[in-house]
């Protein structure tokens, strides 16, 4: 059996949670961000399970479109100034209300995402490998 693990996500500037009660994705809370394409402004919700990748939005995105995320309470624009390793998009980055930061591409279509902590410990690393992270 595959072990759970839901993130729960809160904006890096003014630290609001971006996580969604009232409308779920696999029967948990869904991650709410504001995002604009070159098209249309719109919601995206994201699936709150580490590596899942299910997420729903109201903006018609193409394969390999990069989307400009924001929070949905301050507006603040959620990429860094760090590229995607994989495909040279910016990175998204939200912090974790546990502690640390998750990272994700902002390229509709890819799924390179990773966890950062701000002290790694091997304790903390071993357990979240354990986690299957
Ligand atoms: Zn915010
Ligand atoms: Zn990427």
């Amino acid at each position: 059996m595959k072990k759970e693990v839901s993130l729960s996500l809160k904006c890096p500037n003014c630290c609001e949670s971006l996580m969604d009660e009232k409308h779920l994705i696999e029967d948990k809370p869904s991650i709410k961000i504001n995002i604009e394409t070159e098209h249309e402004r719109g919601v995206l919700r994201l699936c709150c399970l580490y590596g899942d990748g299910s997420k729903w939005t109201d903006v018609a995105m193409n394969d390999g479109d990069i989307v400009d995320m924001f929070c949905p309470h301050c507006n603040h624009e959620l990429s860094i100034k760090e590229n995607c390793e994989v495909c040279g998009a910016p990175l998204v980055a939200f912090f974790i209300k546990a502690g640390g930061t998750v990272r994700i591409c902002s390229r509709n279509g890819c799924t390179n995402h990773h966890i950062v902590f701000k002290e790694v410990s091997e304790e903390t690393s071993k357990l979240y490998y354990e986690y299957g992270f």
